[in-house]
């Protein structure tokens, strides 16, 4: 094996490959060093991202999706289904099946890209050298010009619901149940309590999902947030605000929770409990005591505009970092990093204009500054909404509830902010995300044409509402 190397990647999750290929690209010599095992103990590149989280999420989402919609959503067009009946291990089978092509595919990508794959632990020492404790084999000491920490994060564990793997359980352990609990529990009503919560009410069990906070969806717009949880709380999500669990214990067969809210303490009884209250970066055991890595209070790695650390040529990407916890954050990262290391770019990226989405039903989507944001730093805005169930595609697919939402300067015109609800946001959002890259205003995109018949007619037509001219819809 190789000891030196142009650049060492830390992680092989959708920051660390992607940055690992990118430096490869530009000319670097590159290890990808990744601890992840699949449930064989194989190695499984693609990190939390393609194991646990972003793609088996969908998977379960989507044929949970089916399931629900052959029961109850295709009798109006004349379509009758009769005995439909659920394997969740099949369901879960496939879902694997998904993540085995996606991550022998990374696996294949790191080859053909000349990219020293090294199964096991990295572990930052002095001097820009990191320690591979390799699953099979001796430790050994590798060398590098450039190191990038890129190990992610995992669930958050709270003790007072302690994880067992079998009622009380994480994210990791939700994409893998092999029945469908009677009453399932979650703790948070964050994106993936949601989504999770979503799967597995589609498949027949009773949710109620526990949330400390009174709003609900924080950081999303007020008028998403609220759309929303009156959509979720209709499909017969139980969804408690206000709603502090205090203590979450595993009894023979039920777990029995204790929580607070603005009335009392009260207990319900679940079959399942998912813990869903947030991620930890992975950065407890990433370097020996004397990198001196420096970490802010909370854990993550500090880094300068450049993704730079205070260690010269020590790199962070991804979820180890601040910003939000997603995977095209975390690969854009990846990708800006190699090229400042190549010299082909001084400049991060921004989190100004990453795009949100929660895979729901209705789907929610945004990039930019919500209303009340803007309102709060005294910016003048004028909006344009436009309702989905105006639109003829919305319709013809039977997925019309929500609307899109898009925020502008009232001065220059300028889109600040998109905030959608409903079909195909997370897909629609992407030209809101483009316009504003290229600062576009609304009457840019209002005077762009637009296919019909689409959803995305919809932006349009928000676009044209927020200068009073709407076709579509009564301009007020
Ligand atoms: P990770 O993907 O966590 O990868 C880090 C890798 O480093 C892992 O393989 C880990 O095993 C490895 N590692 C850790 N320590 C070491 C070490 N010392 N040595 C070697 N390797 C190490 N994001 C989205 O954008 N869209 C979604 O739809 C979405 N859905 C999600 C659903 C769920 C259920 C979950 C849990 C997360 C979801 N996310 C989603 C978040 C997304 O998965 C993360 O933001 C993303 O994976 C972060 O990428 P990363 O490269 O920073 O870290
Ligand atoms: P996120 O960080 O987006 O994954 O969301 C996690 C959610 O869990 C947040 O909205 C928290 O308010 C919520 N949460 C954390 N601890 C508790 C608790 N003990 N009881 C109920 N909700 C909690």
């Amino acid at each position: 094996m190789e000891t030196n190397y142009d650049v060492i990647v830390i992680g092989g999750g959708p920051g660390g490959y992607v940055a690992a290929i990118r430096c490869a690209q530009l000319g670097l010599k590159t290890a990808c060093i990744d601890s992840y095992q699949d449930a064989q103990g194989k190695p499984s590149l693609g990190g939390t991202c393609l194991n646990a989280g972003c793609i088996p999420s969908k998977a379960l989402l989507e044929s949970s999706h089916h399931y629900e919609a052959l029961q109850h959503q295709y009798k109006e067009r004349g379509i009758e289904a009769e005995g439909v009946s659920i394997d969740v291990e099949k369901m879960v089978a496939h879902k694997n099946g998904i993540v085995k092509k996606l991550t022998s595919g990374i696996a294949g990508l790191l080859k053909g890209n000349k990219i020293e794959h090294l199964a096991g632990y990295g572990c930052l020492l002095n001097n820009k050298q990191v320690r591979l404790t390799p699953h099979k084999g001796k430790e050994v000491v590798l060398q590098a010009d450039n190191i990038i920490l890129a190990t992610g994060s995992r669930p958050v564990d709270i003790s007072s619901a302690p994880l067992n793997g079998e009622t009380i359980i994480d994210s990791t352990d939700a994409l893998n149940l092999t029945e469908v609990p009677e009453r399932l529990g979650i703790i948070g009503a964050g994106v993936i309590g949601l989504e999770l919560g979503s799967v597995w009410r589609r498949l027949g069990s009773k949710v109620i999902v526990l949330e400390a906070q009174d709003d609900f969806l924080a950081m999303a717009d007020r008028q998403v947030a609220k759309e929303a949880l009156r959509q979720l709380k209709s499909q017969g999500m139980d969804i408690r605000l206000g709603a502090r669990v205090l203590s979450a214990k595993a009894g023979r067969k039920l777990v029995n929770i204790d929580y607070q809210d603005k009335d009392g303490e009260h207990s319900t009884k679940v079959d399942k409990l998912i813990v869903a209250v947030g991620r930890a970066p992975n950065t407890d055991k990433l370097f020996a005591p004397e990198a001196d890595l420096l970490l802010d209070e909370r854990g993550y790695v500090n880094i300068d505009e450049q993704n730079l650390t205070n260690l010269p040529g020590v790199y962070a990407i991804g979820d180890i970092v601040s910003g939000p916890m997603l995977a095209h954050k975390a690969s854009e990262e990846g990708v800006c990093v190699a090229e400042i290391i190549a010299g082909k770019r001084q400049q991060g990226i921004g989190h100004a204009k990453i795009p949100s989405v929660i895979y729901t039903l209705p789907e929610v989507a945004w990039v930019g500054k919500t209303e009340d944001e803007l309102v709060q730093q005294g910016t003048e805005i004028k909006t344009g909404v436009f309702p989905f169930a105006a639109s003829g595609r919305a319709l013809a697919i039977g997925d019309s509830v929500g609307f899109v939402k898009v925020i502008a300067d009232a001065n220059s015109d300028r889109i600040l902010g998109a905030h959608i609800i409903g079909p195909q946001a997370g897909e629609l959002i992407a030209e809101m995300v483009t316009a504003m890259e290229f600062s576009a205003s609304s009457e840019d995109i209002a005077d762009i044409v637009h296919s019909h018949p689409t959803l995305s007619e919809c932006i349009h037509e928000a676009c044209l509402a927020l200068n009073g001219r709407a076709i579509h819809k009564i301009n007020r």
